[in-house]
């Protein structure tokens, strides 16, 4: 039973002196969230609807439309 509590203690002390030598953890450099950057935004052709550059369909022309259904139904 002695040596129960002897390696019990010797674990404890190893545990301690490892997390003494790790030191206290250093402040990871958190990364900032980028912010969103702003997009351009193109009014649809057909029914003025501002859409993202992103999601704009557009025709030969290179006219904006918010869908394919508005592309399809032209400019007004
Ligand atoms: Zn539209």
């Amino acid at each position: 039973m002695k040596y129960v509590i002897l390696i019990a203690l010797a674990a404890v002390v190893l545990w301690w002196l490892r997390a003494r030598l790790r030191g206290p953890a250093a402040p990871t450099a958190r990364r900032r969230a980028e912010p969103a950057r702003p997009q351009a935004m193109l009014a649809c052709a057909h029914c003025g609807v501002h859409v993202p550059q992103a999601d704009v369909v557009a025709d030969a022309a290179g006219r904006p439309y918010c869908s394919e259904a508005h592309r399809l139904a032209g400019p007004r």
